[in-house]
């Protein structure tokens, strides 16, 4: 038998650079062009990835397999989708992502974490860290090597749609929550080089820090939009969180959708290859948003010739194309060919992502085992969602100053009433980005506790627990409850279909308070991804929690609205008194907010 040919590249031995140039040489451009395409899962077959030397998948937005599909068919689906890779000339391996934005939100019985808005709330980046760590063994249980988290925008208005994918408006919180690139990637080994990427292994995965850069602080908050801002605000407000990444060794970049003073962020040179991987030294790869570079012309797609040019000569290195890769292939190749875009930009490109794909060890374990199947969803993650949630709710109001404070509750008491929109809902709970893109009202999208549930679990056997969801006046009036708890809130959304410029209760939200407050002495909780008009219900409200959107570990609400822990949080949001107001952060000049920045009363747990 002949002796398969030694090859550096495929020699683990060897040093990275030796690696990455030894497998350089030997690329054609159709190669090294395929390693820049990242296309839909919906589009991929082994075939196709064979055929056009493709160098990565993902699954956008709520892309799944099949709503229910277990551990083992996503496995299967991604080995089945790298042998296609595997069998190619080189035998490259492609890098498939993900969104897991909170847990691995897309799969079904994963734990779902808190959204941003809520961990920022709990001020504890080494709690976010081991979320971080929970989600790359669920990620990788699946056999999925990357995610596009950690979402590090500042986002400075909450009318944004994506403001509840952000840790706070504060810079400093989110810095401090980039703690979460060392759970999903690990921590640099003594010595590690700064800016390198890094991913210890195969029970982590890369991480990518989104969207490079301001995406958090456009006009009105309205998504994709401009931001106008001076470059000493861009830097100080919104860079910050890059540059803890990169210390921490982040694998990836993505870019936003965005522009900064009129110029699309897809195709700002200086930002992205002067600044970013020049100033920052950043270097793992730029990878783009869903067609972001579509989205260099408006309308999109209307020049995309240009739009490769652009792009690419920017500094982007992997392009989410995601279907017309065909298109794309042949217009980069073109562009190079005619020496439009130069091949040292191509080289700098498949250098990162070789880098990549070689630090993280894919060449030597491309296809995953089940060996991690049983860390979806376990006990384990759970009882870390239901400490998050705990940690991140904030007790806004408890009582008027001269009273009794209502909470914590007491667990014995004849009848409560529980009301509410939000009350038994999961999907609510969890909000966007939860199995689909949009995520799902209702209670079958997948498994978890809701409030309601947690709380018939957590009162005295002997406390009557009545249920109404819209309960009409006379109703309470006439029904004789020791107290009542009322749960309200947003519906889910994401992106775009998120931005809101009244940011009122949905309704019925507001009856539901004013019924039931307005009758029996109520707990109000808000389940939102950002603050919400709340002003003219406070006087009648006895208690208010901000309660964000928690995820699928609703038992956390009962543990401390009834004692066996105390609130702790502290707005990560400044909750403004109206909208006009807005945008309005801590530290403006004309600061007037309902509750400010960092605000949030505390309770003693209850002896037991
Ligand atoms: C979002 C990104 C996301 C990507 C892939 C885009 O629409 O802006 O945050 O990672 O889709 O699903």
């Amino acid at each position: 038998m002949a002796e398969a040919k030694y090859m550096k590249y495929k020699d683990p031995k060897q040093p990275l650079n030796t690696r990455i140039k030894d497998l350089m040489s030997r690329m054609t451009l159709e190669e090294k062009i395929g390693q820049m395409v990242q296309i839909d899962r919906t589009v991929a077959s082994a075939e196709v990835m064979k055929k056009y030397l493709i160098g990565s998948i993902l699954s956008g937005g709520g892309s799944v397999p099949a709503k229910q599909a277990s551990a083992e068919t996503w496995i299967e689906m991604v080995n089945d989708f790298q042998k296609g890779c595997l069998s190619t000339r080189l035998g490259i391996p492609m890098i498939y992502g993900i969104d897991a934005v909170h847990g691995h939100n897309n799969v079904y019985k994963a734990t779902i974490f808190p959204h941003n808005v809520g961990l920022g709330a709990t001020r504890d980046p080494e709690l976010v860290k081991r979320i971080g760590a929970a989600t790359a063994l669920e990620v990788r249980a699946t056999g999925i090597p990357y995610v596009f988290a950690p979402c590090i925008a500042v986002c400075r208005d909450p009318r944004w749609g994506r403001c509840f994918e952000s840790y706070s408006e504060d810079p400093k919180v989110v810095r401090a929550m980039t703690e979460i690139v060392p759970g999903l990637q690990g921590d640099l080994p003594p010595g590690y080089q700064k800016g390198i990427p890094y991913v210890a292994g195969n029970k982590k995965v890369a991480a990518c820090a989104k969207h490079y850069v301001g995406d958090g602080g456009t006009t009105e908050g309205i998504n994709e939009n401009n931001t106008v801002i001076s470059r000493h605000g861009l830097l100080s407000i919104h860079m910050g969180g890059y540059y803890t990444s990169i210390i921490k060794g982040v694998s990836t970049v993505m870019i936003s959708y965005s522009s900064w003073n009129g110029k699309k962020m897809h195709a700002n040179q200086e930002l992205i290859t002067g600044f970013l991987k020049n100033t920052l030294r950043f270097r793992g790869f730029v990878i783009s948003d869903w067609q972001g570079i579509d989205r260099i012309t408006s309308p999109p797609h209307a020049n995309y010739s240009y739009s490769i040019e652009a792009g690419i000569k920017a500094g982007i290195d992997m392009i989410m194309v995601p279907y017309n890769y065909t298109e794309f292939i042949d217009g980069l190749t073109y562009q190079v060919k005619s020496k439009i875009i130069p091949m040292s930009r191509i080289d700098d490109a498949v250098r990162r992502i070789l880098r990549v794909k070689f630090v993280m060890g894919l060449f030597e374990s491309p296809l995953a085992d089940h060996s991690l199947v049983h860390e979806l969803g376990s006990q384990v993650h759970r009882e870390l969602a239901r400490e998050a949630v705990r940690k991140s709710l904030v007790l806004l109001k408890n009582g008027e100053p001269a009273d009794k404070p209502l909470l914590p509750l007491p667990k014995k008491a004849p009848k409560i009433l529980v009301a509410g929109t939000h009350a038994d809902n999961l999907g609510n709970q969890c909000g966007g980005w939860t199995i689909e893109w949009q995520g799902l009202s209702g209670n079958n999208l997948t498994s978890g506790t809701t409030i309601l549930s947690a709380i018939k679990k957590t009162v005295d056997p002997k406390t009557e627990v009545v249920y109404k969801e819209n309960p009409d006046l006379s109703y309470v009036k006439s029904s004789k409850f020791s107290y009542a708890i009322v749960v309200v809130g947003e519906p889910p959304y994401a992106e775009t279909f998120g931005d809101n410029l009244n940011l009122t209760i949905p309704d019925p939200g507001p009856s539901i308070i004013t019924n039931v407050c307005g009758a029996v002495k109520c707990v109000v909780i808000v389940i939102s991804g950002r603050p919400l008009v709340i002003q003219p219900y406070v006087d009648q409200i006895d208690a208010l929690v901000a309660a964000w959107l928690p995820g699928t570990e609703g038992q956390g609400v009962a543990d401390v609205l009834f004692g066996d822990y105390g609130f702790t949080g502290k707005l990560s949001r400044t909750w403004f008194r109206t909208v006009e107001q807005l945008p309005m952060n801590v530290g403006d000049r004309h600061y007037d907010p309902l509750f400010p920045f960092g605000f949030g009363l505390t309770t003693e747990p209850t002896k037991a």
